[in-house]
């Protein structure tokens, strides 16, 4: 985007009432998680908030204990509890199909140092975007800073750009130095997350699928599938949908049928090695002339 980009654009303030949203609703969430404070309550009261305040959630909330990173979100029946665990919220708020993205680890397991390490990468990180910064410069000092309190950061997930109705989009920002990096330019909506973990810093697929996104248009036959496909189309678009809030019957077998006809896709949960532990950060920035603007603190 050439230096004359105009960040008062309605899209710009999109942006930003979704950040604002997502601000109170993650504080609201913290407050919420104690041991003994169930998941799916939890991410029910987060996603009905959003929409209470003007928003609607971008993806369902990822709630990811311990050695998960990411992708964990209730399913329907979910009966987890909070324990003594390290905590990941990951929250999502549009407005319009304009995004804030944003998370943080609530740590009921006792281990401040983890959870300063992603956070403090992230500030950091923060702290050198301007136009021109290379997003290698940007992961170089996300690892660096997670390395100097003894932690690996997590090489194989990523911060993003933010798109209309898109969650993921060029540029990736990487967690560590990479040589490959891309220039960051004035109006650029990027989200920053900084992994860190005591684990060896790659995570790897597990077999729990609960959050879907639309890849492909397509047309089935099967009546519930045809009404996950209709009301996906209609509602979440190519944003990340929760099973549970689909309002078909029997949702495991629809999209089972979509996920073979390649018109949907889901996102097993990302996890290290049981028994690590992993902390995340994340704000949602818009690179403005002089810097960055951040949209969810
Ligand atoms: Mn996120
Ligand atoms: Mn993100």
């Amino acid at each position: 985007m050439s230096a004359d980009v105009d960040l008062d654009e309605e899209k710009y303030e999109k942006h930003r009432e979704a950040g604002e949203i997502v601000i109170e609703v993650r504080a609201e969430a913290v407050d919420r998680i104690e041991v003994g404070a169930s998941h799916l309550e939890l991410a029910e009261w987060v996603e009905r908030r959003i929409r209470e305040l003007g928003g609607k959630p971008a993806f369902p909330m990822n709630i990811s204990i311990d050695e998960e990173a990411a992708h964990a979100t209730p399913g329907v029946d979910d009966d987890e509890t909070f324990g003594e665990e390290m905590i990941n919220v990951d929250i999502g708020v549009h407005v319009d199909g304009w995004i804030a993205d944003t998370a943080i680890t609530v740590d009921l397991s006792g281990q401040d140092e983890l959870v300063e390490a992603s956070a403090e990468a992230l500030d950091a990180a923060i702290e050198m975007i301007e136009p021109g910064i290379n997003t290698g410069v940007l992961g170089d000092v996300i690892g660096r800073t997670i390395e100097g309190y003894g932690y690996n950061p997590v090489v194989n997930l990523t911060g993003h750009g933010l798109g209309h109705w898109e969650q993921h989009t060029t540029p990736n920002i990487p967690n560590r130095k990479v040589s490959q990096g891309v220039e960051l330019a004035v109006g650029d909506v990027v989200a920053i997350e900084p992994f860190a973990t005591d684990g060896g810093g790659k995570v790897k697929e597990g077999s729990d699928e609960e959050i879907f996104a639309l890849e492909s248009e397509g047309s089935v036959r099967d009546r519930n599938a045809r009404q996950v496909l209709d009301q996906v189309t209609e509602e979440y678009r190519t944003l990340p949908f929760a099973t549970r809030w689909l309002d078909a019957d029997r949702t495991g077998m629809a999209l089972r049928r979509l996920k073979r006809e390649d018109i949907v896709h889901g996102y097993s949960v990302l996890k290290e090695e049981e028994g690590c532990y992993v902390s995340q950060k994340e704000h949602t920035v818009i690179v403005t002339e002089d810097g960055c603007e951040v949209t969810t603190r």
